[in-house]
């Protein structure tokens, strides 16, 4: 089997010597754990903070360490009577081709569903936006939401649940073609594109000019130049779900200092700012599978992914995520 480990913590945007490859024997499985074949795997933003040592919401990986990261594969050797070689299951196989999983961390994924979906659009991005903008935006009709990463697994499903619901979306995104597919494939109402604005009060005026009615949900997934545009622009009594800041994972963007100006407006409009973290709302997976897979089905909710082919090629993907060179949910293929 094969492995991608952390080789070192990154200076900054990661680079490829940060990362080993390994290849060793296929491990046994124990009792009561089965050994899975990878067929998916997910990468996710989170990842970049796993690699720093610093105190967060979970531990940091250990040099050396396989890459943290949920997949999707098949059974091939099992000690668990409840998973049969040839189950279905997804779990943290992190960044290889198999894994040895307890049996209670495995979880049988619905053949009748995409495969690839449990990673994004009904896996945890899809799960994040669902329950974020349930608790922390309370969305209600005529409102306005803007988001940043609109057309990503979180933001493209954030977009979707919201226009449902009623509210005017604005999207932020990379460059013209992400723009366009956050309107044509996503339904956002307007798109902006955040790198044809040099600053964030060029950003600002193009936001003001989308959103008439100001900002009632801002959607947190960048912090840096979109926060700093967006603050200004919130209506008295907005909500702020806190789901990530991309912009500051690899310390490289957005040293603003514009730390007054946001904490006296998060004061002065009397703004809701709640960081929330998915990992402690895992017992309302059901309920969303329940409520959101139908629509997926039904073609109510639309998703995008970018698939890498082979896991040797899941490093240059991941570093590609993190600067917006993916289009869609990122996969890899194994
Ligand atoms: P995406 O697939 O959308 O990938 C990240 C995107 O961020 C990039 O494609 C890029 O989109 C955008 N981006 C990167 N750098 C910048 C920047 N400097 N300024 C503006 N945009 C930038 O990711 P996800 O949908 O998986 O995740 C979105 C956010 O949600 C992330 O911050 C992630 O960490 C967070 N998250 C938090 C969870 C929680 O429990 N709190 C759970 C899941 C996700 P573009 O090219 O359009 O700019």
């Amino acid at each position: 089997m094969t492995r991608i480990t952390l080789a070192r913590r990154p200076a900054g945007t990661p680079v490829p010597e940060d990362f080993g490859h390994e290849t060793y024997p296929l491990p046994e499985p124990g009792d009561g754990e089965v050994l899975v074949k990878v067929e998916h795997l997910s990468l996710d933003p989170y990842m970049r903070g796993r690699m720093n040592a610093v105190r967060s919401y979970s531990a940091p990986l250990e040099i050396g360490e396989t890459m943290t990261g949920q997949g999707i594969g098949r059974v091939v050797a099992s000690k668990a009577d409840d998973l049969p070689v040839g189950t279905l299951v997804t779990g943290r196989t992190g960044w290889a081709s198999h894994a040895v999983l307890q049996a209670a961390e495995a979880q049988v994924w619905d053949e009748s569903l995409p495969q690839t979906a449990a990673l994004g659009v009904l896996g945890m991005p899809g799960f994040t936006a669902w329950t974020g903008l349930r608790e922390y935006g309370r969305p209600r009709a005529g409102e306005t939401l803007v988001i940043a990463a609109a057309t990503g697994p979180v933001g493209a499903m954030v977009g979707q649940l919201a226009k449902a619901a009623g509210l005017r979306t604005v999207a932020v995104a990379g460059g013209a073609e992400k723009c366009r597919i956050a309107v044509d494939t996503f339904g956002f109402d307007a798109a902006i594109d955040h790198r044809a604005h040099a600053d964030a009060s060029s950003l600002r005026k193009a936001l003001a000019e989308a959103c008439p009615d100001g900002i009632d949900i801002y959607w947190e997934n960048v912090g840096g130049k979109v926060l700093e545009a967006v603050m200004p622009l919130m209506n008295d009594h907005g909500r702020i779900p806190v789901c990530g800041t991309i912009a500051w994972y690899s310390g490289t963007d957005g040293d603003t200092d514009r730390l007054p100006m946001v904490w006296r407006t998060v004061l002065t409009r009397r703004l809701s700012v709640n960081g929330f973290i998915i990992f402690d709302h895992w017992d309302g997976y059901p309920d969303f599978l329940r409520e959101v897979a139908p629509k997926v089905t039904a073609g109510e909710i639309t998703w995008l992914e970018d698939v890498t082919e082979g896991l040797d090629n899941a490093v240059d993907a991941f570093i590609a995520l993190l600067s917006g060179g993916n289009t869609g949910k990122a996969v890899v293929k194994l």
